[in-house]
This record gives C-alpha cells, sequence and structure tokens, in this order.
C-alpha cells in the first residue's frame, strides 16, 4: 500500500505505486465469483474442523482450508518518545517518506545495521545535507557490496556500537541520545529524521501459536511448498518469506497456495 513505483513486477514497467498494484488486482477479481470482506482477523480456531475465523467487524466464517497471507510489519524501537515523535519526525520507510519537504536538505538518521537500512541510507542521500547510520555493533550486517557502498558514499557517516536511548524535539523531532554500547555515555545528535531499519515482524499473533513458525517468527512451511503444519492451512508472501519479500514472489506464492489449497480440497473430496 505504501510502496511507490513499482519497477520489478512482471509487465508493468514502472507505472503504477504500490496501490495502483492493489486496484489492478482488485479489478481483475470483477470477472470472478469471489466475495472480498474488508476485516481484520481477530482470531482463528485451527484445532477443530472445519477451522474457524472470527473478525474484528463480528463476523465469523467456517471454512475446510485457509491461506494465510497477513506480511509483516516493521518492527519498532520501544521507547515512549519513539510513539510520541512517529509521524512527526520518525519512519520505518525511507522509500516512503524520504522525500517528503520536512527531510529535505536536513541531516537524518538511520538505525539498523543489515541490508534495509544500508539501502535506507543510501536512498536517503538523494535528499539529507547528511545522514547517519547508527548501529549497536562494529560491523553492519549488510552484504559486502552494501557495506562498500555505504562507507564509499560521502554523505553517510556510521556511528559504530551506539543504541538509540531516546528521540527527543517540540512539536517534531530534533535530535536523538545516543548511548555507546562500549562505555555507557550518551551524546546527542542533531537529526530531523529518524528511519528505523531494524527488520520485520510477521503478522501472526491472531493464530495463537496454532502454526509452526521458525526462529524469526515466520510461518514454517514443507520445503517447496506452500503447506504449514497444519494440514489444510497454506501461507504466502511475506509472512513466509525474509529472504526475497518482493511482490512478484508474494504473488508467486498466493499462486503456489491456491493451487495446493484446491489439490488439498479435492484429494479429501472437499470440493
Ligand atoms: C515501502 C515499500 C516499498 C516496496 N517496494 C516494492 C517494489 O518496488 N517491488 C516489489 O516487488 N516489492 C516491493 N515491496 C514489498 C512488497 O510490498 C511486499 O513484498 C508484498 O506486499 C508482500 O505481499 P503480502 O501479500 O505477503 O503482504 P502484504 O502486502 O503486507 O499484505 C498483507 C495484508 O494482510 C493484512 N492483514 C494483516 N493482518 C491481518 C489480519 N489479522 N486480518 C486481516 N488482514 C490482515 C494487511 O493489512 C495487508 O493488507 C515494498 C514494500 C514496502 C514497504
Amino acid at each position: 500500500m505504501v510502496a511507490g513505483k513499482i519497477e520489478n513486477f512482471p509487465a508493468l514497467a514502472g507505472e503504477v505505486d504500490g496501490s495502483g498494484l492493489i486496484q489492478l488486482m482488485r479489478d481483475q477479481l470483477k470477472g470472478y465469483n469471489l466475495r472480498v470482506v474488508a476485516a481484520d482477523v481477530k482470531e482463528a480456531n485451527l484445532r477443530a474442523r472445519p477451522f474457524s475465523i472470527v473478525c474484528s467487524n463480528g463476523s465469523a466464517w467456517e471454512t475446510h482450508s485457509v491461506i494465510v497471507a497477513t506480511g509483516a510489519a516493521a518492527r519498532r524501537l520501544p521507547l515512549a518518545s519513539e510513539e510520541k515523535y512517529w509521524g512527526k519526525g520518525i519512519s520505518a520507510c525511507a522509500v516512503c517518506d524520504g522525500a517528503l519537504p520536512i527531510f529535505r536538505n536536513k541531516p537524518l538518521a538511520v538505525i539498523g545495521g543489515g541490508d534495509t537500512a544500508a539501502e535506507s541510507a543510501l536512498h536517503l542521500t538523494r535528499f539529507a545535507s547528511k545522514v547517519y547510520l547508527i548501529h549497536r555493533g562494529d560491523r553492519l550486517r549488510a552484504s559486502k557490496i552494501m557495506q562498500h557502498r555505504v562507507q564509499n558514499t560521502p554523505g553517510i557517516e556510521v556511528l559504530w556500537d551506539r543504541t538509540v536511548a531516546e528521540f527527543f524535539g517540540s512539536e517534531l523531532l530534533e535530535g536523538l541520545r545516543l548511548k555507546s554500547a562500549t562505555t555507557g555515555d550518551i551524546r546527542e545528535l542533531e537529526v530531523c529524521g529518524a528511519f528505523e531499519a531494524i527488520g520485520h515482524l510477521p503478522n501472526t499473533a491472531f493464530l495463537s501459536n496454532q502454526l509452526g513458525l521458525d526462529e524469526s517468527g515466520h510461518i514454517r512451511c514443507e520445503p517447496g511448498t506452500t503447506a504449514t503444519s497444519v494440514e489444510g492451512v497454506f501461507a504466502a508472501g511475506d509472512i513466509v518469506d525474509k529472504r526475497y519479500r518482493q511482490a512478484v514472489t508474494a504473488s508467486g506464492g498466493g499462486c503456489m497456495a491456491a493451487m495446493d489449497a484446491e489439490r488439498w480440497l479435492m484429494e479429501k473430496r472437499l470440493l
């Protein structure tokens, strides 16, 4: 929904952004006998058959098979000051928000040390007067090529061994208090924007641990299939995939899950 121009979806040469792609998908459904219900799933009971699904709008559904494709949300720093300045200078998406006028020609910070953090820092050099990359360790986890790019881009300074102790400002964010991981001393850094790039949290809370997950909380599937630990439940997209996380790979996974679900229903003579 928040993605800018999508350049890497087959047959779409960067003509649409994320919401445009969603609209195209919705338009494509019109010719099919498919009902779309806009609601949050609050609970799912996958222990009894048929499975049951309860939504926040009070509706409830029974079903023989389920495909889970609830994606993953960006992780956030658990600080009260982060909550206060969220959307007032703090964002989890440099690609979506980096070009906003409040960040233009201003010093900005990126928090993290992986590929997303490196990509965010490089992206922000287009708009910022300076980009600080704040990392809690003494080496980046990002791929070698991204590390090389970050360290050879003049507009980026990496602050090693630092964690964010607090965000400060008035109406809008004005800076960060950074704690040294080695000495514990606090240093203030004046920035107008802070972009968190500290990983993703798969949206599985409503499943109440009924499906097998991996160590990062993504749904575990049988290799090469979309089958989860519960027969008849399939999963696809960013909820499963921590490596590629792209619209086209999620769509491909959705196709696999639909085919797996259909085959399973036929095998069980439920379709
Ligand atoms: C800023 C940004 C830019 C990107 N740019 C690109 C790009 O250029 N090219 C590309 O290929 N990919 C891009 N991506 C990645 C791409 O958007 C994702 O990989 C893709 O959307 C994953 O699809 P998904 O269906 O698995 O999850 P999502 O698209 O996250 O969809 C999950 C859906 O499930 C819903 N949901 C969650 N929990 C519940 C619940 N309990 N009940 C009901 N619904 C629920 C969510 O609201 C959401 O609508 C970008 C992502 C971001 C954030």
